[in-house]
């Protein structure tokens, strides 16, 4: 049976005494009660190193927040995948709505960016979700369909090596959750859409993000297509994400 994944989104938050009292705190955490789940954190680009030496040899994997769409070369205040591998990074986001939003990533850039980080060896995880005008527009499936289709389109026989973030927008940093159900419903949506493109749909893991805490974590984990979560504000406080994790059975 495939592991649930956590995974933390650290966002644009931390400096290096603070990362370092955060991850000491989810490194104990961890040891004193071992997980069932795999376990990540994303971290902005300059602690990666900082993050690599304070969890080697620990279950705790790193992750990155973002990869160029460039392989290497005249691209300024970008990062590529291959650096990112110097830094341990196993997993990287690509999509996140923030940067959908704010820097114009298109459906297009972010498959891209999963075929680079795929290239590299590193799990892209692919963040995908509907606005609540959106949703209130009855679009919710053909948004996501949309946003998922370029990445199997373009990743093709890798596909299911991905991982996929179901985040609606209205629930990120609001406090507002989509319930199990409205989440379940999509996470279906999305699991049949990659069974049509690969035999491994079953074992490709669809996380579900937004609003996601110490409270709500079980109830959403217990879907049967939601197989982990992308925790922003919750994996910032260790003893909520440390709950979250034992959430993840
Ligand atoms: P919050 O958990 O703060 O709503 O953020 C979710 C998110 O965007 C994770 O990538």
């Amino acid at each position: 049976m495939k592991k649930k994944l956590i995974a933390g989104n650290w966002k644009m938050n931390g400096s290096l005494a603070s990362n370092e009292v955060l991850l000491h705190a989810v490194l104990d955490g961890m040891a004193q009660r071992p997980p069932a789940c795999d376990v990540a954190v994303a971290a902005p680009a300059p602690y990666l190193a900082q993050v690599q030496a304070l969890t080697a040899g620990s279950p705790l994997a790193v992750a990155a927040q973002d990869v160029s769409a460039h392989e290497a070369g005249a691209y300024t205040g970008e990062v590529s995948a291959a650096m990112l591998k110097e830094f341990s990074v196993r997993y990287v986001l690509v999509g996140h709505s923030e940067r959908r939003q704010y820097h114009h990533e298109t459906d297009a850039l972010v498959a891209i960016k999963a075929q680079r980080a795929l290239a590299a060896g590193i799990t892209p995880i692919v963040c995908l979700g509907e606005t609540m005008q959106e949703r209130e527009a009855g679009l919710t499936e053909a948004v996501v369909k949309r946003q998922l289709a370029a990445v199997i389109h373009l990743n093709g026989h890798c596909i299911s090596e991905i991982v996929v973030a179901y985040e609606p927008v209205w629930a990120i940093g609001t406090g507002l959750t989509a319930t199990p159900e409205q989440a379940q419903e999509v996470h279906a949506v999305l699991r049949s859409q990659l069974a049509a493109a690969t035999e491994h749909a079953g074992r490709i893991r669809l996380l579900y993000g937004g609003s996601m805490n110490a409270a709500n974590a079980a109830a959403l984990l217990a879907q049967p297509d939601i197989d982990g979560g992308l925790i922003g504000g919750a994996s910032l406080k260790a003893p909520d994400f440390l709950q979250i994790i034992a959430s993840a059975k």
